[in-house]
C-alpha cells in the first residue's frame, strides 16, 4: 500500500495551482505490479480538465517567461535539491507503482534531479546571435523565445526522469507545461508536481492531469494554446500523435521505440562485453527503449560470450523490487509478460536454444526468469519486434560488414552498442551504425549532459544536453533599421 505518511503522495490533479479531482469524480486504479494489489486511485480526467490545465498554463506563461534566466534557474536548482533530499521516499513510491528494484528507482530519482539541475544551469546559456549585416544602417539580431505552452506525455518505464527531462528543459526555456503521466504510473508524476510547488514553481506553470490517454491527447493536439507536444512512448502512438500535431503546426518532439543491437566482435574484451550486456539488456527488466533487443556475436567468441553472459544472467535475483538484493522486478502488466512469452515460444519453435531462464518465474504474476537464447535467427519475431522484456537473443555473424548490415536492418534507430579493441573498427562501426546514440565498449550511455534521441522510426528531437532546451525555443530575427 501507499504510505500516507509519504509527503509526496498525491491523489489529485494539479491545475492552476489547485489540487483537484476529475469533474465527475471518476478515478483510475493503480496497482503494484509486484503484488497485483491496488495501491490507490488517481483522477480519471478528460478533455474538460485538460482544457482548463492548458488555459492555466497559458495564463501563467507571460510572467514565467518574463523572469530572468537566473530566477528560473534558481527555482529549478531548489527543485533539484528537493528531489535529491527526498530520494528514499520518492524511490519507494516509484518501485511501488512501477516494479523496478529500489536501487534502480534511486538511480532514476537521482538522474531526475540531475536533469533538473542541468537545465537550471542551461537556463542562463540560452544565447542569441548578432549577425554581420549586409546593410550599413541596419543591425541583425537573432533571439530565442520560449514556444509557449508545452504538452508533455510520459511513459510508465521512467515515470520520474522522463518528466524532468522534458519539464526541466521547458521551464528553463521559459515555457509552461501540462503533463500527462502514464496511467500505469501516475504517482511519481504527481509527486513531481508537489515537489515543484514546494520549490517555488508558480501556480499554473506546471499542471498535471491523469486519466484516459485519448481524450487528454486529443485536447493537447486540438487546443490552439498548446504550441509544443513532446511525447515519449511507443512508435505507433507517437506517429499518430505527431502527424495530427504537425497538421496543427505545433512543434513536436518524439522519443519512440527502439530495437537496439549489441555487437561483440572477436577482438572484444569478452568479460567486459558480458558484464555490459547484462546492464544493457536487463535494466528495468528489459523495459527501456535503449535496452538491447538483439545481440550479434562474432563466430570466434560466440560460445565463450554465450557462456559468460548466461552465467551472469542466471545469477540475477528476481523478486519484489522493495526487497534487498533484488535485481529484477516484475514486468509492468500481463500484456508485457504475454509478449515476452510469445517471443520466447516463437524463437524456440524456430530453433533457438534456452541457456538461461526461458520461462515464467516461480514467483508467478508478471515475474519472468531472465532469459538468454542461443542460435537466434532473423526469421524470429524477436529479431524485428521490440520485446521490452528480459530476453536476450544471441545471433551469430562472420564479418564486420554483416554485423553492421544486420544491426541496421530495422526501422528503428535509437541506441546501438558494440565491443571491439580495434581503434579503426571503433570509428568505422560508430560511423556506420544508423542510430542516434552509439556505445563503444559501453552498454549504458544515458546522462543529462549528452543528447538523448533517435533517428528513423525512433523519432526526432533531442532531450538532455545543451540541445535539449532548443526543442522549447522559437527563433526570432529582429532587424533594427534606420541607424
Ligand atoms: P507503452 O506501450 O509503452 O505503454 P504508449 O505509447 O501506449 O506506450 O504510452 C506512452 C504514453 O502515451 C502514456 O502516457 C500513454 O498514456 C500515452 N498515450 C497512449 N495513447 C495515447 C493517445 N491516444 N493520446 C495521448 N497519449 C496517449
Amino acid at each position: 500500500m501507499l504510505k500516507k505518511t509519504n509527503p509526496w503522495v498525491r491523489e489529485a490533479n494539479l491545475i492552476g495551482g489547485q489540487w483537484v479531482g476529475a469533474d465527475n469524480g471518476a478515478v483510475i486504479e493503480v496497482d503494484n505490479p509486484a503484488t497485483g494489489e491496488i495501491i490507490g486511485t488517481v483522477p480519471n480526467a478528460g478533455r474538460a480538465e485538460t482544457k482548463r490545465a492548458i488555459e492555466a498554463a497559458h495564463a501563467a506563461f507571460p510572467a514565467w517567461a518574463a523572469r530572468t534566466a537566473a530566477e528560473r534557474g534558481a527555482v529549478l536548482h531548489r527543485l533539484a535539491g528537493l528531489i535529491r533530499d527526498n530520494v528514499d521516499a520518492l524511490a519507494e513510491l516509484l518501485t511501488l507503482e512501477q516494479g523496478k528494484s529500489l536501487a534502480e528507482s534511486k538511480g532514476e530519482v537521482m538522474i531526475s534531479a540531475a536533469y533538473v539541475q542541468w537545465f537550471a544551469e542551461e537556463a542562463r546559456r540560452i544565447y542569441g546571435d548578432v549577425i554581420p549585416s549586409p546593410w550599413a544602417n541596419r543591425k541583425i539580431l537573432v533571439t530565442r523565445e520560449p514556444v509557449g505552452v508545452a504538452a508533455c506525455i510520459t511513459p510508465w518505464n521512467f515515470p520520474s526522469s522522463m518528466i524532468s527531462r522534458k519539464v526541466g528543459a521547458a521551464l528553463a526555456a521559459g515555457c509552461t507545461v501540462v503533463v500527462k503521466p502514464a496511467e500505469l504510473t501516475p504517482y511519481s508524476g504527481l509527486a513531481w508536481g508537489v515537489l515543484a510547488a514546494e520549490a517555488g514553481v508558480p501556480d499554473g506553470v506546471v499542471n498535471i492531469v491523469t486519466g484516459t490517454a485519448a481524450p487528454i491527447g486529443d485536447e493537447f493536439i486540438e487546443n490552439p494554446l498548446v504550441r509544443k507536444l513532446t511525447f515519449t512512448g511507443s512508435t505507433p502512438v507517437g506517429k499518430m500523435l505527431a502527424s495530427r500535431a504537425i497538421a496543427n503546426m505545433k512543434r513536436v518532439s518524439m522519443e519512440l521505440g527502439g530495437n537496439a543491437p549489441f555487437i561483440v566482435f572477436d577482438d572484444a574484451d569478452i568479460d567486459r562485453a558480458a558484464e555490459q550486456a547484462v546492464l544493457s539488456k536487463f535494466r528495468n527488466s528489459g523495459q527501456t527503449c535503449v535496452c538491447t533487443n538483439r545481440f550479434f556475436v562474432q563466430s570466434g567468441v560466440y560460445d565463450a560470450f554465450a557462456e559468460k553472459f548466461a552465467k551472469a544472467v542466471g545469477a540475477l535475483k528476481v523478486g519484489n523490487g522493495l526487497e534487498p538484493g533484488v535485481a529484477q522486478g516484475p514486468l509492468i502488466n500481463a500484456k508485457a509478460i504475454d509478449k515476452v512469452a510469445a517471443h520466447v515460444a516463437d524463437a524456440t519453435a524456430k530453433g533457438a536454444r534456452v541457456i538461461a531462464g526461458g520461462t515464467r518465474h516461480p514467483l508467478g504474476g508478471t515475474f519472468w526468469s531472465p532469459t538468454v537464447l542461443r542460435d537466434a535467427t532473423p526469421d524470429m519475431r524477436i529479431a524485428s519486434e521490440e520485446t521490452f522484456g528480459p530476453v536476450a537473443p544471441l545471433f551469430r555473424f562472420e564479418t564486420e560488414e554483416e554485423a553492421v548490415r544486420l544491426a541496421n536492418s530495422t526501422e528503428y534507430g535509437l541506441a546501438g552498442y558494440f565491443f571491439t579493441r580495434d581503434l579503426a573498427r571503433a570509428f568505422r562501426v560508430a560511423g556506420a551504425l544508423k542510430y542516434g546514440q552509439v556505445g563503444v565498449n559501453e552498454g549504458l550511455l544515458t546522462t543529462e549532459v549528452a543528447p538523448f534521441g533517435g533517428v528513423k522510426d525512433s523519432g526526432f528531437g533531442r532531450e538532455g544536453s545543451k540541445y535539449g532546451v532548443e526543442d522549447y525555443l522559437d527563433m526570432k530575427y529582429v532587424c533594427i533599421g534606420g541607424l
